[in-house]
């Protein structure tokens, strides 16, 4: 082998390493161990008696890798009604764009231990900053906004910070659904729950 190949084949050696590790490092694998479900502090985030298909799961090649790997997506027509999937402080709600476009209208919600949940996508914000609410309550109508891919759902995620680009999201389980992890593509009813 000449100096010339020698030199081309172990720079491509070191592309396919990187590449590969970066690839891990992306899409790490989802946590073994999620939190009880029979004992979540998260319901889902719509109405008792209400179902919904999961859209899109945990640790995805699709929109839910890296820093949001533990966001859930639910396949919400425009205008259902979003609830809490846990109680808290209305931390922030950006509203404003139109359904089909535009950046995520959305809803966060601060919970009593510091963390925040986010309800994106959606078409229109129930609550203002600074309100009181109870998992259950209805914050929002689903929408259409921001980067769906054309597809009405409702975005959910939960992360100790507001911004998941500085604290990534963690992994949730929820307490009215009768199941550990939920899986892509199932439809999921929301069975009724009492206040933790
Ligand atoms: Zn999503």
């Amino acid at each position: 082998m000449n100096k010339k190949r020698l030199v081309l084949v172990g720079l491509l050696v070191c592309f396919v390493l990187l590449a590969t590790l970066n690839f891990l490092g992306a899409y790490p694998p989802c946590a073994d161990e999620y939190p009880d479900w029979q004992t979540s502090p998260y319901v889902l985030p719509y109405p008792v008696g209400e179902s919904y298909p999961l859209y899109q799961g945990n640790c995805t090649l699709g929109g839910h890798h890296g820093v949001y790997r533990y966001s859930y997506d639910f396949l919400m027509p425009i205008g259902a009604v979003v609830t809490a999937a846990r109680g808290g402080i209305v931390f922030e709600v950006r509203t404003g764009s139109v359904d089909g476009g535009g950046s995520d209208n959305l809803v966060k919600i601060q919970h009593d231990d510091g963390t925040i949940a986010a309800y994106s996508h959606i078409h229109d914000a129930m609550v203002a900053v600074g309100e009181g609410i109870e998992a259950g309550d209805p914050i929002a109508w689903s929408g259409n906004t921001g980067q769906t891919g054309g597809t009405p759902h409702l975005h959910f995620q939960v992360s100790t910070c507001s911004e998941p680009v500085n604290c990534g999201t963690l992994p949730v389980t929820f307490r009215n659904v009768g199941e550990e992890r939920l899986v892509e593509g199932e439809v999921y009813e929301a069975y009724p729950f009492e206040q933790p």
